[in-house]
């Protein structure tokens, strides 16, 4: 099996160039973001929980997060790999992915890293806002601290995967054909 993380700030287009390279190499998209705004829509205990930690651009505690990657790779079948984006955000769950691949007896492929600078991620996000109606896209001091946290607490990841050899980094300013483009190279 695969094991793909896509990497970068906020309104990198992560969620955007997922779907089609999950398409691609026959991948299962898991997007943290994306399970956890499904819990809320739920209404489930930990979509209340999570719901007030998100609105306000927080982080939702590693455990959380960590159980929903592993549950998924137990249960999800019919696929070559999956495709991470949105996880990990902190050292601590990089730690656990590579405890959970291990136990696995696997290891990951790659790590791919958007990379935009902070001035377009404002820009991105109120776009996004204007088509998805998030909660947390809504409000700009919210963006700033999705931003600094991004930085203060995700960012160190790179130095962690640079160190393992699989870390490539991708220009994600441009056209979002541009971008694939950019990532399916990588990845043949
Ligand atoms: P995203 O859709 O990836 O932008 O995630 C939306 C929000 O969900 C984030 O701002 C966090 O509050 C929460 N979240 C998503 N993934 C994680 C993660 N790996 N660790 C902690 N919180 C997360």
């Amino acid at each position: 099996m695969k094991y793909y993380i896509l990497f970068g700030p906020p309104g990198a287009g992560k969620g955007t160039q997922a779907g089609a390279m999950a398409e691609k190499f026959n991948l299962r998209h898991i997007s943290t973001g994306e399970l956890l705004r499904g819990e809320i829509a739920a209404g489930t205990p930990l979509g209340l929980k999570a719901k007030a930690l998100i609105d306000d651009g927080n982080l939702v505690p590693d455990e959380v997060v960590e159980g929903m990657i592993e549950d998924k790779f137990n249960t999800v079948t019919g696929v070559d790999g999956f495709l991470l984006d949105g996880f990990p955000r902190t050292e601590a769950q990089a730690v656990v992915l590579d405890e959970i691949l291990g136990r696995r007896g696997e290891a990951l492929s790659g790590v791919i890293s958007i990379m935009i600078p902070d001035s377009m991620v404002m820009d991105r996000i109120r776009h996004r806002a204007e088509i998805e109606g998030r909660a947390d896209d809504a409000r700009d001091e919210v963006i700033r601290h999705r931003i600094e946290t991004y930085h203060s607490k995700t960012e160190p990841l790179i130095a962690f995967y640079k160190s393992s050899g699989r870390y490539t980094e991708v220009d994600g300013t441009g056209t979002v054909e541009e971008v694939r483009e950019r990532i399916f190279s990588i990845m043949k």
